[in-house]
């Protein structure tokens, strides 16, 4: 490996004064700067101060591969040798982004067999309710414009996707596109209403949606999206069949299913998609980003069911085009990224080492729940979560100021492993790639880092 060459001290000035950091409170920015990762390899990434952390995050829940993939590398800097760029308009198309389609495709359920790609996940989703307004417009039911969302929800950040997510301060001091979105309730088994079962709070939560739709009228609703776990909204589970139900009550009423798999899929649940293979769903879309190419190049798919595309993808009235794509759809050097990374994914049955270890991890960190603050431990297989109460019988929080997430995640990065921190919660993401041997480390460190906290 090259040595280092970072001036600390310059970059992170220039970091200070020039570069707007996405959620970020400036507060803390300005008073302590940032931490630099300057290396990163396997399940391991490196500060400029040369300590090494434990990735407990996978970079941003992407890197599923995990890190420092020399042949996905190699993969890209051949495609951008060859053909770093071309555009995929009109008839124009280039190998990588055809072999992908062709290849997500074959690993989706199978009525889903047509991509879109976008430069990510908010991208993904933005394109996927231009596409759905257009196709009920081309149907003749231009009415159907809103989008049942849900409150706690995380579908991105761009104009459209930051209206579809539900998580409350995200959007504060922001403006949001009200006329096209409606939020229900988040599905929260932790947090359901008292005395209810978890069966009662699923008819609940279905009541809830057929209700909705009776008040707005189906002729007036688009479509239904949602994260088969919901990720940044404090990885919450939905009661046991709540996604079918939800699903056949949509499906009922002409209103298409569009599933967010941004963060569940690509095998972060032991599947490369999991919306029919855990969650016996079959959605009209499911939008994937972040593991699809492991966060190595950015890059968003919506794929389309077959019925869909057979309004999608006839030519339109007056010789008039699908007018909407991005410059880099079906970027070349993030197809191949995606490629390979798929390629290694199946050569080393990475989700079956989801599926094996997976619930080991959670079986150990439900172990901590003996500290004063675990008021629960929760998730599925690689996408788990820590929520951090004042007490545990009535799960009434912890005050905000008392920073209890950050202030966990803190300790934990002192004793070199790396969770993140949301609110009062501590969400554990990692590379698909950690063993057992590796998760008893994380949840020692976990152990000593909430007996330091707390
Ligand atoms: N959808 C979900 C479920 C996500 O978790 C995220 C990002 O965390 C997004 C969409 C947005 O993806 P991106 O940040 O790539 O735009």
């Amino acid at each position: 490996k090259a040595p280092r060459a970072y001036d600390t001290e310059v970059l992170w000035q220039k970091d200070k004064d020039h570069f707007i950091h996405p959620f970020t409170d400036f507060s803390v920015f300005h008073e302590q700067g940032c931490d630099l990762i300057t290396g990163s390899e396997g399940i391991h990434v490196e500060d400029s101060h040369g300590n090494r952390f434990i990735d407990g995050i996978a970079g941003l829940w992407c890197v599923n591969v995990g890190h420092g993939r020399s042949e996905i590398a190699q993969a890209m800097a051949e495609q951008a040798t060859r053909m770093a760029y071309f555009s995929t308009f009109n008839n124009l198309s280039n190998a990588p982004a055809a072999e992908l389609a062709a290849k997500l495709a074959e690993l989706a359920p199978a009525h889903l067999n047509h991509v879109f790609y976008s430069c990510g996940g908010s991208a993904a989703n933005d394109a996927t309710i231009r596409l759905v307004h257009y196709y009920f417009n081309r149907l003749g039911k231009p009415n159907k414009k809103r989008i049942l969302s849900r409150r706690n929800a995380y579908h991105g950040t761009t104009y459209l996707a930051a209206s579809l997510t539900g998580i409350e301060s995200n959007n504060w001091d922001f403006d949001t596109l009200d006329h096209l979105v409606t939020h229900l309730s988040e599905a929260n088994c932790y947090r359901r209403p008292e005395g209810m079962s978890e069966s009662e709070y699923c008819d609940h939560l279905v009541k809830e949606l057929e209700d909705t739709i009776e008040r707005i009228g189906a002729d007036n609703i688009a479509a239904f999206i949602a994260e088969p776990i919901m990720g940044a909204g404090g990885v919450l589970m939905a009661p046991k069949g709540y996604h079918k139900r939800m699903q056949a009550v949509c499906r009922a009423h002409d209103i298409l299913y569009i599933a967010d798999e941004v963060v569940t899929g690509f095998g972060r649940l032991g599947h490369f998609f999991a919306s029919e293979a855990m969650f016996d769903t079959q959605p009209d879309i499911i939008n994937v980003a972040k593991g699809l190419s492991s966060g190595y190049a950015p890059l968003g798919a919506t794929l389309i069911s077959d019925e869909l595309y057979e309004v999608l993808g006839t030519p339109q009235r007056k010789g008039g085009v699908l007018s909407t794509g991005f410059t880099y759809s079906g970027h070349p050097v993030s197809c191949a990224a995606a490629l390979k990374n798929i390629e290694i994914m199946q050569r080393e049955s990475i989700c079956d080492n989801v599926r094996e270890v997976g619930p080991y991890l959670e079986e150990r960190l439900k172990t901590l729940a003996h500290h004063a603050t675990v008021g629960d431990v929760r998730g599925s297989h690689f996408m788990l979560c820590i929520e951090n109460v004042a007490d545990k019988t009535t799960k009434k929080l912890l005050p905000v100021e008392a920073r209890v997430g950050d202030r966990i995640a803190f300790e934990a990065q002192q004793r070199g492993l790396i969770v993140r921190p949301v609110g009062h919660l501590n969400i554990v993401s990692p590379p698909l790639i950690w063993d057992r041997g590796v998760v008893d480390r994380v949840v020692e460190t976990l152990d000593e880092s909430l007996a330091a906290t707390t």
